[in-house]
């Protein structure tokens, strides 16, 4: 899959002292300002305002980039794919309500704005695609491949996943017919035994070993080599695995997860291994599902080889909306008190989830999601206090990926009364996740272009943490540096973003006092 490099409309510059452009370098000098708090002797709270001056450097060349998906025969694999080549092509096609034509809604990058200021003349707000801020790569030149333990080419395996129209799906169809996945590692105790019937293109071996690290690290290589990539992004759309249990000495160092893998020790999970293979070989590694592929060895490994990782599981619906809905109810100052929060779908995601163990994952991935919330707002709860929350998954093959998600919020308001909050949401799954694979993307490479030093000392530019925490908009449980807080709220994920990428510019945070229409 070879696209032809795409450019945006609408880039700008920055005009200050602090920027300098160069062909090959944005270059910023940035005052990130805190608050440092501390505790006086009466136990009052003092707060003084902090400075702290740093250098961000961007690399502005485009680099051609190849995304590789594991799980790529999957519903999120096929149709991403599809969705890439429709944009790609400009496709339209017919519907039942219409033409309709490719886009990319549901993406940050690709189809959400930011404030760049305000008009020199009328101080009205000018807007500019996220995709500009920074010299990002366009989705539709990302070459795509990947892996799968079932060998349906990537038509057939379309057809399966009864996501999209068929007038679009025949339109693709020629392209996707070529695409078939690697081989994949399958151990079975790790996934549902429900899915055994489409392990048809696996490799030899059930069990972790070093050959097998080898060969997926071969296979990114190969890749690289055949497309002429510059770089190489992969991602875990695989089905949900079981947690892997964390044993002192088998899984809990890198060198101990190095040696069970070598060892063959059971206990290593096929996306541990894909992570693990990644890092050797300095691929940035996504984790899209909610297991624990990144056990303690594995951050530590990345940490070790300055490897970028990030996860975990995609955050596409009922999720999304809940780290929005309790972020606005407890900003509020409305006490959430329960989450009863029903799914059922009938994809094979259902399917697979329909088993306890990997149920279970899920289910941890989805419950700690208000926790940040309620522990900031020490007036509504106590120290410790939680709202109830309940998570259930049933598996209902009739509604395919059309997955349904029931919530019901029930808060305490004023003076004992009560409100109840109840949603509906339907939607296709895999639609909602395709562009957050995008987004997580497009983002991780940028963030292997970014780099920052302190201004004030002599050590040289260094990369971000290998844990990219500011993936965390499009994740349900945020990875983040061993030792530093989860952010789950919505608004402060996207706002971390896009000050980061803000600053790496040079421009200030967005904020919205809009003083320059109060004052005056
Ligand atoms: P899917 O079952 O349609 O696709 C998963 C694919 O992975 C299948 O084709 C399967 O054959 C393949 N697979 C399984 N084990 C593999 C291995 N070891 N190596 C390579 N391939 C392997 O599921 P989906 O709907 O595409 O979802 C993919 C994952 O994303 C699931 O774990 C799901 O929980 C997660 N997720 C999806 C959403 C969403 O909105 N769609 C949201 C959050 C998380």
């Amino acid at each position: 899959l070879n696209g032809t490099a795409t450019t945006s409309p609408n880039t700008f510059v920055v005009n200050s002292p602090n920027v300098t452009y160069t062909d090959a370098e944005i270059k910023s000098k940035y005052t990130y300002r805190t608050t440092s708090v501390e505790t006086d002797r009466n136990g009052n709270f003092v707060a003084t305002p902090k400075e702290t001056q740093y250098d961000f450097k961007v690399d502005r060349k485009v680099p051609k980039v190849g995304m590789m998906l594991v799980g790529w025969g999957g519903n999120n694999g096929t149709t991403v794919t599809a969705g890439i080549l429709a944009n790609r092509r400009n496709l339209v096609w017919e519907t039942k309500e219409g033409p309709r034509e490719a886009n990319y809604y549901g993406s940050v990058v690709m189809a959400s704005t930011m404030k760049l200021g305000s008009d020199a003349k009328t101080n009205a707000d000018i807007n500019i695609p996220f995709h500009n801020v920074l010299p990002m790569v366009h989705p539709n030149d990302l070459v795509i491949g990947g892996w799968d333990i079932s060998k349906m080419n990537l038509a057939q395996a379309m057809d399966r996943a009864q996501v999209l129209e068929p007038t679009l799906k025949s339109l693709v169809k020629k392209e996707m017919n070529e695409m078939v996945p690697l081989p994949s590692i399958y151990y079975p105790d790790f996934i549902a035994a429900n899915q055994e019937d489409r392990a048809d293109n696996v490799l030899e071996g059930t069990k972790a070993c070093n050959a097998h690290v080898e060969k997926l690290r071969q296979d990114i290589r190969d890749f690289k080599a055949k497309n002429n990539l510059d770089k190489v992004i992969v991602m875990w759309t695989a089905n949900t695995e079981r947690y892997a249990d964390i044993i002192p000495g088998v899984n809990d160092t890198a060198d101990n997860l190095l040696k069970s893998i070598e060892q063959g020790h059971e206990e290593v999970s096929p996306s541990t291994v894909f992570a693990v293979a990644c890092i050797l070989e300095g691929t940035p590694f996504i984790n899209g599902s909610p297991q624990n592929t990144f056990v303690p060895g594995a951050i530590q490994l990345a940490e070790k080889h300055n490897a970028f990782i990030g996860g975990d599981d995609f955050k596409s619906g009922q999720t999304k909306m809940k780290s929005a809905l309790v972020d606005f109810l407890i900003n509020a100052g409305i006490k959430l008190t329960s989450i009863a929060s029903y799914n059922h779908l009938g994809n094979n995601d259902g399917k697979n989830l329909s088993s306890q163990k990997q149920f279970r994952s899920k289910e941890i991935s989805k419950s700690n999601v208000v926790d940040d919330m309620v522990e900031a707002n020490t007036v509504l709860y106590k120290k410790g206090e939680h709202p109830d929350h309940c998570v259930v998954i049933k598996y209902m093959p009739a509604v395919a990926d059309n997955k349904r998600a029931l919530d019901e919020y029930y808060a305490e308001i004023f003076l004992g009364g009560h409100q109840t909050i109840s949603l509906f949401n339907i939607c296709e799954d895999s639609l909602l996740a395709s562009p957050l694979i995008i987004d997580l993307v497009v983002i991780a490479e940028m963030m292997t272009r970014i780099q920052w030093k302190d201004s004030t000392s002599e050590d040289g530019y260094k990369n971000f943490h290998s844990v990219l925490s500011v993936l965390s908009y499009m994740l349900k449980a945020p990875l983040t540096p061993p030792g530093t807080p989860v952010v789950n709220a919505l608004a402060k994920q996207r706002a971390a973003l896009t000050n980061i990428f803000r600053a790496c510019v040079g421009l200030q945070p967005e904020s919205d006092m809009t003083l320059e229409h109060k004052l005056f």
